[in-house]
């Protein structure tokens, strides 16, 4: 059976100049994908009534089977896109009193006048299937024509991940019937640069020619994707499985998940997941050990609490953090003795194991985290380069100091500090080995 093609458009004047990056190609194109398509293409186009038509019956003539479209269904006059899938369609716009009806509704709850282009937002292609948008006003729509299943979510990111996950997977689902989904598996891979990531998957799997990869790398996180299509949906999961089994001793305590997805798997629930695994995978490790965690930054100047703090729920565990960044800071807020600033500096394993265990001390909480180092560009010197960072953890009994060496430029230099930092934690709290190097101090 060939496998079916889809192409993703996302329409923006803002996004083909590049003043608005991407947000939902990616997303789109990974669904797709997810429910079995070949993704052939992904397009930018201008808020442009003709342009938006051509792309369409250019997708009709090439017998495409899957459009998955964003943006421009609002109901400013620059959001033309009902009108431009109408017309490449060859079809009319019709009404749905039902939508008008819910948009009427949700104004006249907030005691607001319905707009004028609000009936305009309520218009779909005859034929067509309203998807209802449950975080914003504009709704989506799906519709078929001939082959082609085609379907227009609003732009705004939220709306569209939202709408992707309540309607429009469901409905691919149920209207998928034959398509040959594939088995899907993700492995989230922490504290190791892209290009080793590589060098282990290939050199492992080099002979499982029919699964494809995919990499994504963060940084110091790479997830890898693993896309398996088989005769049939049960020899195409074995085959994965078999795979991710492999992969697990290459990887060793660098691999923080696993989530296998496709057939029988919800692959939406991952796609619109906001959690951040690293962050879930220390709250977990400390359950039964630790209750309570603090940190204390200086070159990560804040990232490592907001990224905790981005975990819904993380006022459960999470006590506070302190921004030392001077080093009269270090003193103040963290107790650590001037003399050690002067004699090892504050970028030095000692520093930053008074920082953790200060903090311990000043905030009250059983596991502490700390950074100090170089994110450059300028301060690095032959002893201390750009990208030299140190981490402690410090829990009752044990703080555990490492050395690390960041690649990249100044903020690539921060993320890797802040992933890291997490990683000695969890590494801490399940008796693994250091993901730096150990420091003689
Ligand atoms: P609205 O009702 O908000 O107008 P819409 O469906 O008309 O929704 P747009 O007008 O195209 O959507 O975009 C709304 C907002 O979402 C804009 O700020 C736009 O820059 C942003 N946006 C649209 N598409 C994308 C995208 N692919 N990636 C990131 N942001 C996007
Ligand atoms: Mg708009």
């Amino acid at each position: 059976m060939s496998v079916a093609r889809a192409i993703v458009i996302c329409v923006g004047d803002e996004l083909v100049d590049g003043s608005q990056k991407d947000m939902n190609g990616p997303l789109l194109s990974r669904v797709a994908e997810e429910v079995g398509h070949e993704v052939v293409g992904r397009l930018l186009i201008t808020d442009n009534r003709h342009e938006i038509a051509r792309a369409i019956s250019r997708a009709r003539t090439d017998r495409i089977d899957l459009l998955l479209i964003s943006g421009g269904l609002g109901l400013t006059i620059d959001d033309l896109t009902r009108e431009g899938v109408a017309d490449g369609l060859g079809t009319e716009l019709e009404l749905d009193p039902e939508a008008l009806r819910r948009i009427s509704e949700r104004y006249s709850e907030r005691g607001r006048e319905l707009p004028p282009g609000a009936r305009r937002q309520c218009m779909r292609p005859e034929g067509a299937q309203t998807l209802p948008n449950p975080v914003g006003v504009a709704p989506g729509f799906l519709v078929h024509d001939g082959p082609l299943t085609l379907i227009a979510l609003p732009g705004v990111p939220r709306e569209s991940e939202a709408m992707l996950e309540r309607s429009v997977l469901p409905a691919l689902r149920a209207a998928g019937g034959d398509v040959e989904e594939p088995a899907i598996a993700r492995m989230l891979v922490v504290g190791l640069r892209e290009s080793e990531v590589h060098t282990r998957v290939n050199h492992c799997l080099k002979d499982a020619r029919d699964i494809k990869l995919g990499f994504f790398a963060g940084s110091g996180e790479v997830e890898v994707v693993l896309c398996q299509s088989g005769p049939s949906e049960e020899l195409a999961r074995g085959d994965l499985s078999a795979a991710v089994e492999q992969l697990k001793g290459p990887l060793g305590a660098h691999l923080l998940e696993i989530r296998l997805a496709g057939c029988a798997g919800d692959p939406m629930r991952e796609v619109a997941s906001e959690s951040d695994p690293l962050v879930r995978a220390v709250r977990d490790a400390m359950r039964n050990r630790c209750n309570t965690l603090a940190v204390a930054e200086s070159c990560t100047g804040g990232l490592l609490a907001a990224r905790i703090t981005k975990l819904a729920g993380s006022s459960s565990f999470f006590v506070g953090g302190v921004v030392a960044y001077a080093n009269h800071e270090k003193e103040a807020l963290l107790g650590v003795h001037e003399t050690l600033l002067r004699s090892c500096g504050a970028v030095s394993a000692s520093v930053a194991r008074a920082m953790a265990e200060g903090c311990r001390d000043t905030m009250g909480a059983d596991l502490a985290i700390s950074t100090t180092g170089i994110a450059g560009p300028a301060g690095g010197t032959i002893d201390k380069p750009v990208g030299l960072v140190y981490v402690a953890v410090s829990q009752e009994g044990e703080t555990r100091v490492s050395r690390h060496l960041f690649p990249g430029e100044r903020e690539s230099v921060r993320r890797w500090a802040v992933s890291s930092a997490l990683d000695e934690a969890r590494r801490l709290l399940l008796g693994l080995p250091l993901l730096g190097a150990a420091v003689d101090e």
